[in-house]
């Protein structure tokens, strides 16, 4: 499937969170030899959720050279340490993922074994009391830190920052259509795609599409007929409400994901409003019954009408097929329980500008560019899955369904290497890293039978002052931090 005709014309379909990271990445870095269009529809909206972001946003905006000030007050962005995931193990039960590393310092093993050797000893606090983040969190506070480092993302408008990444493309060039596709021509020969027919007649041609039409997924599902590995199985949400609703209370650092009877809600405060929703599967809830709990579990006025968003989980046989790649939901879905949608956005944009087709485009590229995401999102998936899969849930068939179900060997494989000794096995690719995995798994119920030997090396006394030390650099740490709304304010005012 090579071709030697030179890359110049870039076209990307869809104007929401993907096309526009996508046009301001590629325009502002290898920008200056290409022709960059994009096109979207003033008359069809973009999605309009993805509110919540993990750190990897923080390069991306390097890369884009986006001062954080300027960035906090076009988006009234807000600052997540992680997320609190309450009800997720069981009914009154909470716990925190939070994006930083338990324990201070680490020693030999990871910290994760010396807590499971002080708690069988009785000497330890909860594994939530030796991180900063979730301390921080929980007491509201933030402030950027170097040593220790407090890490972080954040809660975003998204349709403001739609705009805000179209102002950085259109500064280095990128052209915008607006209107609606009417359809897209293949090369009768290549099957590569040709140009985009507008509705108003107006024709596109390029040579590398971009498609970030969202769900549609005009141009690599629909007019090159690629197929969607379906995972609903074993992510079986399928729907969501949402809703925006004041703010009438300071923004809490983190995201909430409250565990529901069958299915979960989200709340993201920003500076001005907050995000809300409720996702669920429509085979064990029915729509009504979900847009209640969405309207029950709110925290003021609604300022937008409940909008129901339909989706499938999984994700496209391809990502990269022909002349097109796809980026954002037109890629695939695995379900927003971990932010990680705008992640997989940015990872596609920088796989694609790594290996860019110049000289035209290569069967080899084009392979590597497919095993790396597909690598990429599977590893997330089950990190997903996880969190639905290890509870102790019993108060509804969708929770025992998902108990029981089968889940992938190499999800089966990290619980059980975890629940013997503690074992975590970081992958390259896997945007979870090893504190991550311990939070989610020992959050949801699971604690290592054994810890690492090596942690035998240290005498009962030391451990315990070890520990002790660990809980007071971060109590005395998180004391001299200003609140979350403090610092955004103070921030935002600096000259
Ligand atoms: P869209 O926003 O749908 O944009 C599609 C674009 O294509 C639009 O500009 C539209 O005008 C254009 N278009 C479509 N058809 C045509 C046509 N015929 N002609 C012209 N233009 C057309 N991600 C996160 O990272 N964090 C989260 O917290 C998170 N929460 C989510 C919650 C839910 C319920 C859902 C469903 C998703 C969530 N996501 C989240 C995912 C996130 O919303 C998306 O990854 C992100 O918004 C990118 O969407 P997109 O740009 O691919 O598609």
């Amino acid at each position: 499937m090579s071709t030697n005709k030179l890359v110049n014309k870039v076209v990307i379909a869809g104007g929401g969170t993907a096309g526009w990271m996508a046009a301001a990445t590629i325009s502002a870095t290898i920008g200056r030899r290409l022709d960059v269009t994009l096109i979207e529809s003033d008359a069809i909206p973009t999605v309009g959720v993805g509110e919540a972001t993990v750190p990897s946003l923080l390069t991306i905006h390097q890369l884009l050279k986006i001062h954080e000030a300027d960035f906090l007050e076009a988006t009234n962005a807000t600052y997540k340490l992680g997320i609190m995931f309450e009800n997720w193990t069981r009914l009154n039960h909470k716990y925190f993922h939070s994006f930083g590393n338990s324990g201070m310092s680490c020693w030999a093993a990871g910290f994760h074994h010396f807590w499971v050797r002080a708690q069988q000893q009785k000497m330890a606090k909860d594994y939530a009391d030796y991180s900063l983040e979730t301390l921080a969190a929980e007491k509201g506070k933030f402030a950027h830190m170097q040593d220790p480092n407090l890490n972080y993302a954040y809660h975003l408008d998204s349709s403001k920052y739609g705009q805000f990444l179209r102002g950085i493309a259109e500064k280095h060039g990128v052209k915008r259509v607006e209107g609606k596709i009417d359809n897209v021509n293949l090369d009768p020969q290549s099957g590569h795609i040709e140009s985009i027919r507008m509705e108003s007649g107006q024709v596109i041609d390029g040579d590398l599409f971009i498609d970030c039409t969202g769900f549609r997924s005009l141009l690599l599902g629909e007019a090159l007929g690629v197929g969607y590995n379906d995972w609903s199985e074993m992510l079986p949400a399928n729907a969501a409400y949402a809703v925006q609703t004041q703010s009438h209370r300071p923004a809490v650092p983190y995201t909430r994901s409250i565990a529901l009877d069958a299915g979960w809600r989200w709340q993201i405060p920003l500076q001005h409003r907050v995000g809300n929703g409720v996702v669920f599967s429509t085979n064990f809830k029915s729509e009504q019954s979900a847009l209640d709990d969405l309207l029950q579990g709110i925290d003021g006025e609604p300022i937008t009408d409940p909008r129901l968003i339909r989706f499938t989980t999984g994700q496209r046989k391809e990502f990269w097929h022909k002349n097109c790649v796809s980026v954002g939901l037109s890629s695939g879905f695995i379900e927003p329980l971990e932010s990680t949608s705008i992640h997989l956005i940015q990872q596609a944009i920088i796989w694609l500008i790594s290996l860019f087709p110049t000289d035209g485009i290569d069967t080899n590229q084009v392979n590597r560019f497919n095993q790396q995401m597909t690598v990429e999102t599977e590893t997330i998936r089950d990190f997903i899955v996880l969190h639905y899969h290890l509870q102790e849930r019993d108060d509804h068939e969708f929770w025992r369904y998902l108990r029981e179900m089968k889940v992938s060997d190499r999800l089966q494989q990290i619980l059980n290497l975890f629940q013997n000794n503690g074992t975590i096995v970081e992958e390259q690719d896997d945007l979870f890293a090893e504190n991550s995995w311990v939070q989610v798994m020992m959050g949801q119920g699971l604690i290592p039978k054994q810890y690492h030997p090596i942690v035998d090396m240290m005498g009962d006394r030391d451990l315990n002052m070890f520990m002790r030390q660990q809980e007071n650099v971060v109590q005395q740490t998180v004391s001299r931090l200003p609140s979350h709304t403090q610092f955004i304010q103070h921030f935002l005012n600096q000259p």
